[in-house]
């Protein structure tokens, strides 16, 4: 009976670990479930005779089982050696490691001091463990004396995100100073009396002024809009989106404004395409920022071709295409990342944000779909979103990092 109460004691305070500190959840499981293993391999008849336990309750499981069960890699180690590795510990660290002195099993200088005899319990960063840009943190643990659980948690994804997080913030504060000082610098200027009073100067500076203001805004507008599609990128879009009718609306949009527009611009609609499920002011922005590069950095007098068509039976594809001066292979995984410029003097000069192709890619895998950029230098450039049509929402079923397929001759 007591020894049934101290392993309860010891689940109940497992369980207080992982409420108060997540990243200490899978140990506290792990100290859980030994606990248990105690009770239900060491529990006596007459303790079982006073409290009747279900036949769930006191199957006797395994050291193994419960660290075969833990989907992370974990290793326990009895003095210095390694006893068990679970599956994912021995995809990342070999399935040698079964007892191997554990320093030799782990390879890494850091994590060397930590698990030698008398290391402190605790967590070590492990920079470079089973890759080269992979970064692990292993938790050492003492369960018992010269019992330990050593843990390896990846912490890759959410270390590239965090950077990603830092250098966006970086970019987007440095993208707004620019503009901002070069507008100060100017009200500084004309507040001076001579320069301010000469009317041909203050024009000149004021339509500087305004230009870029304009930028700001416009950079500010991209902000506003990446911001809003990521908070809704698991809100799949459900309204009916007749692409045919939106493309032709884009089209007359845009020839209304822009004279390159007006005078490159064609459409290649197939008629029998079917509508999608998706959200038309967001399909809008995409077609914008594709035709806008489109125009941007093709060459004038040559054709911006927007084609609609099927693509198979399951999907339908809308690309853009430009016969401009194209984009060299090393440039093209890059250009969906926030900021990317091949050119920034010639995309700043362009009016561009850097942030266009960003938002494209956000929107299309908001809809499930994909974006394919296929460029040859010299040739020109096909930016293309592939959707499912609305019968068949399920069949890009993730929005995932590889939704951007890249094609290039080279
Ligand atoms: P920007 O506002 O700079 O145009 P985008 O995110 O829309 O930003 O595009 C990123 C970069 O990709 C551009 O700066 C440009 O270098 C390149 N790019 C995009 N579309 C094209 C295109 N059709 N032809 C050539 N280069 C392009």
């Amino acid at each position: 009976m007591i020894r049934i109460t101290v392993a309860l004691l010891i689940v109940c305070a497992a369980a207080a670990v992982a409420a108060l500190a997540p990243d200490l959840r899978i140990v506290a499981v792990l100290v859980g479930g030994l606990a248990a293993v105690l009770v239900s391999a060491t529990g006596a008849p007459d303790d079982r005779s006073h409290s009747p336990q279900p036949a769930a309750a006191a199957t006797p499981v395994s050291e193994q089982a419960v660290i075969d069960a833990i989907a992370e890699p974990v290793l326990l180690v009895v003095d210095g050696r390694v006893r068990i590795a679970n599956a994912a510990a021995r995809a990342l660290l070999g399935g040698h490691v079964i007892g191997e002195d554990v320093r030799l099993a782990i390879r890494h200088p850091a994590a060397a001091e930590r698990l030698g005899a008398g290391g402190a319990d605790g967590a070590t960063e492990l920079i470079g463990l089973g890759g080269r840009d992979q970064r692990v943190e292993m938790q050492v643990a003492t369960i018992a004396p010269g019992r330990r659980l050593v843990h390896l948690i990846d912490r890759t994804t959410s270390h590239a995100a965090e950077r990603a997080r830092v250098d966006f913030v970086a970019n987007s504060s440095h993208e707004l100073r620019t503009p901002l000082a070069a507008i100060i610098g100017f009200i500084e200027t004309l507040d001076d009396e001579k320069a301010g009073a000469d009317a041909e100067v203050r024009n000149r500076f004021l339509s500087v002024m305004m230009k870029e203001a304009r930028r700001m805004q416009r950079l500010i507008d991209d902000l506003i809009s990446l911001s809003r599609i990521e908070a809704e990128k698991y809100r799949l879009p459900e309204m009916p989106v007749a692409l045919g009718r939106l493309v032709e609306e884009v089209a007359a949009d845009l020839r209304d404004s822009d004279e390159a527009a007006r005078a490159d611009l064609t459409l290649d609609l197939a008629p029998d395409v079917p509508m999608v499920a998706g959200d038309a002011a967001q399909l809008a922005q995409v077609l914008h920022n594709l035709v806008g590069n489109a125009l941007k950095y093709g060459k004038r007098g040559t054709p911006v071709t927007i084609a609609l068509r099927r693509d198979g039976d399951t999907l339908i594809r809308l690309s853009v295409t430009d016969q401009g001066e194209g984009i060299a292979a090393e440039h093209l995984p890059r250009l969906t990342e926030r900021f990317y410029r091949v050119d920034p003097g010639r995309s700043r000069a362009q009016g561009g944000t850097g942030l266009g192709l960003a938002i494209v890619k956000h929107i299309v895998e908001r809809h499930r779909g994909r974006l394919d950029i296929a460029s040859a230098p010299g040739v020109g450039t096909t930016v293309s979103i592939l959707l499912p049509p609305a019968a068949h929402p399920a069949i890009l079923p993730t929005a995932a990092p590889d939704a951007v397929t890249i094609v290039s001759p080279n």
